[in-house]
């Protein structure tokens, strides 16, 4: 009857992202065009390397559009 918790443990192994391929989405959602970017992700991140920066950097707009702050 352990047979579950160990199907738990199982698949709690280590990784800290579940996906394979980079997950980083192309397009609007809900459109036919819609689609991720399908490449080997990095070790332990949902996107591959490229995007993993991408996603990881400041976003350009969203803030207010404030001019760069030297880096301190
Ligand atoms: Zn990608």
């Amino acid at each position: 009857m352990s047979d579950r918790s160990e199907l738990v443990s199982l698949m709690r192994v280590s990784k800290t992202s579940p996906y394979r391929t980079c997950q980083w989405p192309y397009g609007e959602p809900g459109t036919e065009d819609f689609h991720f970017c399908g490449r080997k992700t990095s070790e332990g991140f949902s996107y591959c390397a490229a995007h993993v920066k991408m996603a990881y950097r400041e976003p350009e707009s969203r803030r207010d559009a404030a001019p760069r702050r030297s880096a301190a």
